[in-house]
């Protein structure tokens, strides 16, 4: 199996003692690439550092995450552009909306939003999108902002049917976790991902988040891991009626096209 993982927390701090090994795992598993999310400034510099250590397998996006929105200041545009630069970055965010717990409030969720679908359009990279509780609002300014971007996926996907719709008609990419997994919350994503169309569908772990709750044996260790995609990636085959081949060649030629992750950057410089 060849998959790619585009969503990974690596910079966390539960990988602080064996990140090189839970790459190394994934690896071996079958995850032949890692996107790691950038959710605070510092966090997507960090990211850089840690995909620039091995090039060809790990890359970073960069944003600012609903939750850090007012952690914002007048600097973070430009130094998110500087950020946006790296040759290891492949999209803005982890950016969006969160009214569910609203860590920061509100309006400055909004002008970070926007700001970073600015950015997005300004640097011509695809954006990495998160939505809970918040879906009128976020598909009114993302449709606002639709036509200067280059692409985009609403990562984590965990919504209704007419969410996933209007996900679907802005032309936006979907990214489905280990929720899938779940016999009871993961219900409904069962039963809609079937609508999700071959070449719009993306598969990640959220790690350290969202371990899939069907792994057997279970993990002594709640911690989820870039290994268990392959997991996600069988119960949404079961679910949409595929082959695990057919939807780890479909996503990884998704994520490869969307993000540009097989441009071999080395090639240039030789
Ligand atoms: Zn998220």
């Amino acid at each position: 199996m060849n998959l790619i993982d585009i969503g990974v927390n690596l910079t966390g701090k539960s990988f602080n003692k064996d990140r090189d090994d839970v790459v190394d795992a994934a690896i071996s598993s079958g995850v032949s690439k890692i996107m790691i999310t950038g959710t605070t400034e510092s966090n997507s510099e960090q990211a850089i550092v840690l995909s620039s250590k091995r090039p060809k397998e790990l890359f970073a996006t960069v944003g600012v995450h609903p939750h850090h929105a007012s952690e914002i200041n007048k600097s973070t545009y430009g130094k998110l552009v500087d950020l946006a630069g790296h040759e290891q970055v492949v999209a803005i965010g982890e950016c969006g909306l969160d009214f569910n717990r609203n860590f920061s409030p509100p309006e400055q969720q909004l002008d970070a939003y926007e700001m970073q679908l600015e950015l997005a359009a300004e640097c011509q990279l695809p954006v990495f999108l998160h939505q809970r509780d918040a879906h009128d609002k976020f598909v009114k300014i993302l449709s606002k902002y639709r036509d200067s971007l280059s692409g985009g996926v609403v990562h984590c996907f965990t919504g209704s049917r007419g969410e996933l719709r209007a996900y679907l008609d802005l032309e936006m990419h979907i990214g489905i976790t280990g929720w899938i997994c779940d016999e009871r919350r993961g219900k409904d994503l069962q039963e809609i991902v079937t609508e999700i169309p071959m070449d719009r569908l993306l598969i990640e772990t959220d790690a350290p988040y969202l371990l899939p709750r069907n792994i057997k044996p279970k993990p002594k260790s709640n911690r989820n891991e870039p290994k268990y995609l392959p997991h996600v990636c069988e119960t949404v085959a079961l679910c949409m009626g595929k082959t695990v081949d057919e939807v780890a060649s479909a996503t990884t030629e998704t994520a490869n096209r969307l993000f540009n992750l097989e441009y071999d950057k080395n090639n240039l410089t030789e």
